[in-house]
């Protein structure tokens, strides 16, 4: 979801960065599971020392005339603020930002795990007439409102997790009482929530999100949402936390009103022929100029649309999988401008619709483990008093954390990061 905070640093541009690297931050410690919180890439936010006013009740009464003069009235107001109380959680997880730097093909593979896709699939089963109208109305393809679905919220899972979810006025509001970088933001965001709640869309106790404000299915932060969020099944409320309808179809409108391609995919997997000049990742151009210089579809086939610009994308240069991207990928990129997220919903999409896996590796196999080897990761890390967080496979910020300490009291380089190796150490028994 388009935090204007969480925005890619520039760092696996066409051709790949120099190593391929994603700059990862985890400031929603779980929600780090909602595996777009991985890439979210803010500059070091440097908290405020100062707060602004001098208690929580001055600061609600400061910020009413800026409330009012945005069309809020007393009333909405009073019921959502007058009892406000910063949010110590929020204070720490705004504070307590530490900066991974990850390989977008570890990044990958997390994001579109096994289980993510078996989900995912029972759900397009479960959802299709839903999914089926949805697709007809907005005309964005239901896999990749599936995989956005699942990338954002893990399929509203994460809406069940106290640990990530919480009330989103109180949040807000916290951080523009707060002061620093981030209180623009908040009060930003605050105003645009005080006009969800007075149009009757939630309650106030059922407008929840991460610690940032990113609310329901679609992690939407309230801008988007007021951009646009969708009342689906015409009750009158654009309920993303509790309709499923109605929150999907807002990703689809988003992903419509952001320009998607009706009927065209985000991108393709490529050949590059022997001795190719990956210099000339830099520039778009044509899939029909590509085709002549010799990249061709990943397993054979035409490209339907060789009129369509292309940009090369190959972040692990001649040791991986490399793709021409089309339009759709950047309007993707919308939702999370990050490559590494576009390219995870790509494939996930495909996946979900019953593709394969890229005809060519990864580098760092041995990097990569199974969900039930995560799981077992986890599990040794909460055995030695070193995690406590959900068993679950899902790598989030609590697991890298827990991982780190491990590897600082066996003398291995702390950098967070799942191996084989790690997997075996700790099943030795250090
Ligand atoms: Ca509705």
């Amino acid at each position: 979801m388009p935090l204007p905070a969480h925005v890619m640093v520039n760092g696996i541009g066409a051709g790949g960065g120099a190593d391929g690297k994603v700059n990862v931050m985890h400031p929603v410690s779980s929600a780090a599971r909602a595996l777009r919180f991985p890439i979210l890439l803010v500059a070091l936010c440097c908290l405020a020392s100062a707060v602004e006013a001098a208690t929580p009740s001055q600061w609600v009464n400061s910020f009413w005339p800026t409330a009012k003069a945005a069309g809020i009235s007393r009333a909405t107001y009073n019921a959502a603020l007058g009892n406000f109380t910063p949010d110590p959680e929020v204070l720490k997880k705004a504070s307590n930002q530490a900066e991974f730097s990850q390989k977008i093909w570890l990044y990958l593979h997390s994001a579109v795990s096994e289980k993510r896709v078996a989900a995912g699939q029972a759900l397009l089963q479960q959802n299709a007439a839903l999914l089926r109208t949805i697709e007809s109305r907005y005309g964005v393809d239901r896999h990749v409102v599936v995989a956005i679905w699942g990338m954002e919220s893990t399929y509203g899972e994460i809406l069940n997790n106290p640990d990530i979810v919480k009330g989103t006025i109180r949040s807000l509001a916290t951080l523009a009482y707060q002061g620093g970088s981030r209180a623009k933001f908040g009060r930003t965001q605050l105003i645009a929530a005080l006009k969800i709640l007075q149009h009757g869309d939630i309650t106030a106790s059922r407008m929840t999100g991460s610690w940032a404000g990113a609310m329901g299915h679609t992690q939407f932060i309230p801008t988007t949402y007021a951009a646009y969020a969708v009342d689906f099944d015409g009750d009158g409320r654009r309920d993303i936390w509790g309709n499923v309808g109605d929150a999907l179809a807002s990703t689809a409108n988003y992903l419509k009103k952001s320009g998607w391609q009706a009927g065209a995919t985000w991108g393709y997997e490529v050949s590059l022929p022997k001795g190719f000049n990956y210099g000339l990742a830099k520039s778009e151009r044509t899939l029909s100029a590509w085709r002549k210089l010799g990249v061709t579809r990943a397993g054979g086939k035409a490209f339907p649309r060789p009129s369509e610009s292309a940009r090369l994308f190959a972040p692990a240069g001649a040791k991986g999988p490399a793709f021409l991207l089309i339009k759709n990928f950047k309007v993707i990129k919308h939702y999370n401008n990050a490559d590494a997220y576009a390219l995870a919903v790509g494939h996930l999409s495909d996946r979900l619709r019953g593709g394969s896996e890229f005809t060519v590796d990864w580098p760092d196999a041995d990097l990569r483990l199974s969900d039930s080897e995560l799981v077992k990761v986890q599990q040794l890390l909460a055995d030695r008093g070193l995690y406590d967080g959900d068993i679950d496979g899902n790598i989030g910020s609590g697991s890298r954390a827990a991982i780190m300490s491990y590897q600082e009291t066996v003398g291995l380089t702390a950098d967070g990061q799942v191996s084989q190796k790690l997997l075996e150490m700790l099943q030795s028994g250090k």
